[in-house]
């Protein structure tokens, strides 16, 4: 039964009044009230060591101590809060087990560690497809268990936009791609797919291609050379046959001119990451860019401007950044017509270096813009049939960044220009690799 405040109240009231009544009868009314006041003291003492040994005895669903009155109400009133805690998180670990039961069952490791990298949870894929293990790996730092040097500064970088694709630590023939999100409290949350068939797909492809390439460029050498004589005496040659000798000639001329650029991106995609050592000089390469650049202009007589501070220097792959470059200030050259503007610019700032190539040429739509730097993508087919590109440049140039850590960013208004440019991050600015001394 449940009172009310005020009835517990009159009832210790009317206890109080009984005893010392008592008390009273007895010429003791003092006593009286002692002799209660004391009784009630030793109830509520043992109430509250029932209540003490409920609270903390082990098994936290016990049946509460039976008591009457406030502290029978009382001990009610906890049970009912305790039945309700219990059946919450009964609720909640019921939820938790689903969530983790499901991610369990995903083909993707899923790993949550805490900011610092240390392991606090992951499924069974995790431990299939990256080696963890559950008895002796909890608590570890994942960079113990994870060595590459790529997953280490990605994990550090704390900039997830892009995926990261490595071999898995314990079964190197897997090849995985791994993606962070924070959560939480800089909490991570790991996400590791199993990329391998793709991965292999995407090798037989360069290897085919690479292959190809390389097996036509013997044959089509012959047929240029042989190609290349009939033109050099068309004069002894049928009339009628002349015309067809030229157009074959540039025609082999522009395949073998695709054939190099397709070797050369085959490399390129294998080469992948630069290494830091060598060392190229940036003003001396625009500067022999330049020169050719000038001599592709012919007659088209663009006006040239160059601003590279001499001593500018890169960590990077000589041959590579003039493949880049070239491709970059070549095709300002071919689309922008006679008379026209080209300016190459070379800064650096807190970001890094950055290579601007523009010009005053026809401009490219923007639709066109994220799709430049597809393999043989071209703005308009139909106006560039006399440029002579390949509809390489500017994937091998999109490459050449990627090994050297940069990013192409490409703007450009229709009608008016456009400005191709190269970032390099800050790491990747070199000093100069002569001491003062060899100048002397
Ligand atoms: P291509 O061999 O056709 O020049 P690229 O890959 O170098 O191939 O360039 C792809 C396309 O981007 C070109 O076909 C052209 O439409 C466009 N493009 C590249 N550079 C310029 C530029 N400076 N001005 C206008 N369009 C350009």
């Amino acid at each position: 039964m449940h009172y009310s405040w005020p009835r517990y109240v009159r009832q210790i009231f009317i206890l109080l009044l009984v005893s010392t009544g008592l008390g009273f009868y007895f010429g003791q009314p003092l006593w009286g009230l002692l002799a209660a006041l004391g009784l009630y003291l030793c109830w509520t003492l043992t109430q509250t060591r029932k209540l003490y040994q409920w609270l903390n005895g082990p098994d936290t669903g016990q049946e509460p101590p039976q008591s009457i009155g406030l502290w029978g109400d009382l001990f009610d009133a906890l049970h009912r809060l305790q039945q309700q805690h219990l059946h919450t998180r009964d609720r909640l670990q019921a939820e938790v087990n689903r969530v983790q039961e499901s991610t369990n069952a995903m083909r993707d490791g899923v790993i949550m560690t805490d900011a610092q990298g240390v392991l606090e949870w992951w499924n069974g894929s995790a431990e299939y497809l990256l080696g963890f293990r559950r008895q002796t790996d909890r608590g570890q730092f994942i960079h113990n268990l994870i060595r590459a040097p790529a997953f280490k500064s990605y994990f550090d970088r704390a900039d997830y936009r892009e995926a990261l694709e490595i071999n898995s630590p314990s079964k190197p023939h897997l090849h995985l791609q791994i993606q962070i999100s924070l959560f939480a409290d800089n909490d991570r949350l790991i996400v590791a797919k199993d990329v391998t068939r793709l991965f292999q797909l995407e090798q037989m492809r360069r290897d085919f291609v690479g292959n190809v390439s390389h097996e036509m460029r013997t044959p089509l050498t012959v047929i240029s050379g042989y190609l290349e004589t009939l033109v050099d005496h068309a004069e002894e040659l049928p009339p009628k046959w002349r015309r067809a000798i030229h157009t074959m000639a540039q025609q082999s001329a522009r395949m073998e001119a695709l054939i190099t650029d397709l070797i050369l991106l085959s490399r390129l995609e294998t080469d992948e990451h630069i290494s830091d050592d060598a060392v190229t000089d940036i003003s001396g390469l625009i500067e022999d860019i330049h020169h050719d650049a000038q001599a592709l202009s012919g007659e088209k007589h663009h006006e040239f401007t160059v601003e590279v501070d001499p001593g500018a220097y890169l960590h990077g792959d000589e041959s590579q950044l003039r493949s880049a470059f070239s491709n970059l200030i070549f095709n300002a050259v071919k689309y922008t017509p006679a008379g026209g503007r080209i300016a190459i610019r070379w800064s650096t700032d807190r970001q890094g270096a950055h290579l601007s190539v523009s010009d005053t040429g026809m401009g490219i739509d923007p639709v066109h813009i994220p799709r430049l730097t597809e393999r043989f993508y071209r703005a308009d087919p139909s106006r560039h049939q006399d440029t002579g590109g390949t509809g390489l440049g500017l994937a091998i140039v999109k490459h050449v960044l990627l090994n050297h850590d940069g990013k192409l960013e490409i703007r450009s208004d229709m009608g008016k220009g456009s400005e191709f440019i190269c970032h390099f991050p800050r790491e990747r600015i070199a000093e100069s690799p002569y001491e003062p001394e060899d100048f002397i």
